[in-house]
This record gives C-alpha cells, structure tokens and sequence, in this order.
C-alpha cells in the first residue's frame, strides 16, 4: 500500500450483523468515492462472535479483530468507533467511547430510554466530540433537494406531513422472537422503524409541538426460536398511529408497522403547502413527485429523477437516472460524518438531533399509553 501523507484517521467498528456490514462497505466506499481529508484506516473490528470478528476483520479489510468490544475503545489507533449493536449497548458503548474521548457514530434509535439519550447527549456535549446517528434515508441527495424546495418556499406555506414507514418482517406472526421483541432493547415497530420517520419529519417540516397516538401488539407471543414449540410473551408495539401539530402550524400523520404485508421499506411522506405537494417512497428512493397548484391546464405529478445537480449524486455516477441504493446513502453519511470531524462541515444528525428524535418518541408512547395529546416540550 503506498503512504499517505494525510493524516490518519482510525476506524473501530462494532457488530458484524446487517449493519455492521453496512457500516464497513460504506467506509470502504467513502475511501473511494470522495476525495477524504484522511488518511482512513479500518483499524479493528469487534464482535462478541471472535470467530465471526475475526474472519469478517480478514476479508472486510480491517487491521484486527476483538471478542470485547471495551479493547476496541481502549486501542489508541482507534479515532472514530462505529456502534451496530442491538440498541441496548449504544448506551454503554457510545459512553465508554466519549469517556475515551473518540468520535461516535452510532446506530439508530439512540438509546432504550430518555434518560439515557439525555445523559449521552450531554457527554458528548461536555467531551466535545463529533457525534453521529444513522437516521441515513436523511443523506439521499434527492431528500436534500425536497427539503431545499420545502425551504424555499416552493411549496408555499406547509400546513402538512403524512408520514409511514411500513415494512412486513414481522407480518407472519410465526416470525420468531428477536432482541427487537423486548423494551429492554429499545424493541417495537416506533422505535425501531419510527425513528427513522421521526427524523425525517423534523429534517423536512421542523419541530413537533405536541402529539396524540395509538399503539397496538397484534400478535402477543412468537416462537422463541424459529420453528420451536416454546413461545415467549410480547409486549412491545407492531404498529403505532400518532397525530403531530408542527411548531410552524403544520399538521401531520405518522404510522409505523412491521406487519403491513407487501411493503418492505417503504418508508414514505407526502409534504403538502399552499403552494404544491412532494411525494416520496424510499422502495423508489431515486425519484421525488412533485405537484404544483399554480400549474394550471398541467394537472398531474412532475417525476423529479435523481441527479448530479443533487448534492452527492456526482460522486458516485455522472449520469442522472442511473439511480443510487440504500448502502450510497450510509456512504454518504459517513462522508458527512468525517467532514465534521476534519471541521469541514456539520452537516447530519448528532446526538443532540437524537434526543429530539427520541423525546418526540417518547411523548408518542406516553400518548398512546395515557390516550390524550402530550406536549413534546413535557417531556
Ligand atoms: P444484527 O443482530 O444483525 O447485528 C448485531 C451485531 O451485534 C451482531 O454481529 C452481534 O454479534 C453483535 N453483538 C451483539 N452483542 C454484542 C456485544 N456485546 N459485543 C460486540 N458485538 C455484539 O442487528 P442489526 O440489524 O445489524 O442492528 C444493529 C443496530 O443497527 C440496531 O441498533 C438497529 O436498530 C440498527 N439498524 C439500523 C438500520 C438503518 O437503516 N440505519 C437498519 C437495520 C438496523
């Protein structure tokens, strides 16, 4: 390999499950597709599998591997730890690596409770460190575009967003038990899939003033293993329903389910102004449907296609409509998240945006649990 003269940059990676991989594709990409102010370096890749840390460490390219994920965070070449674990070790992790004084990225949703969240937020506040969470349908260049045309008036004054984000892994209620069953583990379709609707409709339309909703566990217990007799109980949420009165007045829908058959990402709005509306799906995360009122004798949706006139598209192809996935935009955020290490920008959400997320979260359950309106600032 040839030296850099850049400084270096060290990579501790946590969990080699779905995101994990996801976390270390997206670092192998960001080396190749921006021009990095870093020299970066997957320096050590933990899993409490040694095994599997090993072996994912040897063919993902990183230095070493780690059974404790605490020697990661302690190895000095270690900068920057990346957290995708099951979400009740974000806490945990995320503060031993602020204590270590190293930059966070950790995996949504935050933490398991508010208390949590807000003891993270504020260490990180004190250490001063960059922090990062992977809310990364936000990085899509064409949301970026949606919420420029939001800000920009050209929807006019928005008085709505009706938000859902539906997928159907849990819709066979054989489907066995996981760590996203238990409340332990931040589990449950708002937490779990909603949170992500959440930071999409703060990163859009801006602050929630307040919130009624509705919770419902469909199927209460699940096979503990697939195909096994033993069945464990469940109390978490598969589907919630909640309302939102926007501080700027707008008025909005937000569901969450993990048993709508037939959607398997769909996490999806419709922003609506006095002036038009804009529509989105992320199963087609490359095109933005755009309606305007002041169109008259041109009535119908405009199909706005993904392009390099989008920031960030660029980088990965010349061409519009040759589309980009799910795994550009989790390049996309680690991008950002290493511009605002290197103070080059601050764009993407850090803890601080998170606790917003989960106290918005955390007033939908108390909604849903006590069945009245919640003021979000309450809580
Ligand atoms: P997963 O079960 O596929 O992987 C979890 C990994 O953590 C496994 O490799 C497991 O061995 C490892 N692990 C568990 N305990 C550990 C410990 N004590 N020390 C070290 N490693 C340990 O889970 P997943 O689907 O990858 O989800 C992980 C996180 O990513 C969750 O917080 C989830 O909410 C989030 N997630 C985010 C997105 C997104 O689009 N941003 C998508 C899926 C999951």
């Amino acid at each position: 390999m040839r030296e850099s003269s850049l400084p270096d940059l060290g990579v501790g990676l946590i969990g080699t499950g779905f995101m994990g991989r996801a976390h270390a594709l997206a670092f192998h990409s960001a080396r190749t597709v921006f021009d990095l102010p870093v020299n970066l370096r997957l320096v050590a890749l933990a899993d409490a599998d040694a095994a599997r840390a090993e072996q994912c460490a040897r063919s993902w390219g990183f230095d070493r591997s780690h059974a404790a994920w605490q020697a990661l965070i302690d190895d000095p070449a270690v900068d920057l730890v990346a957290i995708t674990t099951p979400n009740h070790l974000h806490y945990p992790m995320a503060m031993a690596a602020l204590e270590a004084g190293k930059a966070v990225y950790c995996e949504k949703p935050l933490a398991v409770n508010l208390a949590q969240a807000r003891e993270m937020h504020s260490t990180a506040k004190k250490v001063g460190v960059v922090t990062r969470v992977g809310y990364n349908y936000q990085h899509n260049p064409i949301l970026g575009l949606a919420r420029q045309m939001i800000q920009a008036g050209e929807l006019g004054r928005i008085v709505s967003f009706q938000g859902e984000f539906s997928e159907d892994f849990m819709g066979d209620p054989h489907a066995s038990w996981s760590w996203r069953c238990e409340h332990t583990h931040a589990g449950g379709a708002l937490a779990d899939l909603g949170s992500h609707l959440l930071a999409m409709a703060r990163y859009l339309v801006g602050d929630v003033d307040s919130v009624c909703a509705d919770s419902q566990t469909v199927h209460p217990e699940r096979p503990a293993l697939h195909g096994s007799p033993e069945r464990r109980q469940i109390a978490i949420d598969d589907q919630t329903y909640a309302l939102l009165r926007f501080s700027n007045g707008a008025r909005g829908t937000f569901s969450s389910s993990w048993l709508k058959h037939g959607y398997k990402n769909h996490l999806s709005f419709e922003v609506s102004g006095t002036g038009g509306t804009l529509s989105f799906d992320q199963e087609r995360l490359n095109e933005l449907r755009y309606y305007r009122a002041d169109a008259p004798g041109r009535d119908g949706f405009q199909r706005i296609l993904a392009g390099p006139a989008q920031p960030g598209y660029a980088a990965f192809c010349p061409a519009p409509g040759h589309q980009l996935g799910y795994n550009e935009l989790k390049t996309l955020e680690v991008h950002a998240l290493i511009q605002a290490i290197c103070g080059g920008g601050n764009e993407g959400p850090d803890f601080a945006e998170a606790l917003e997320v989960e106290r918005l979260a955390a007033a939908i359950r108390v909604a849903a649990r006590e069945m009245r309106w919640v003021n979000v600032a309450d809580i």
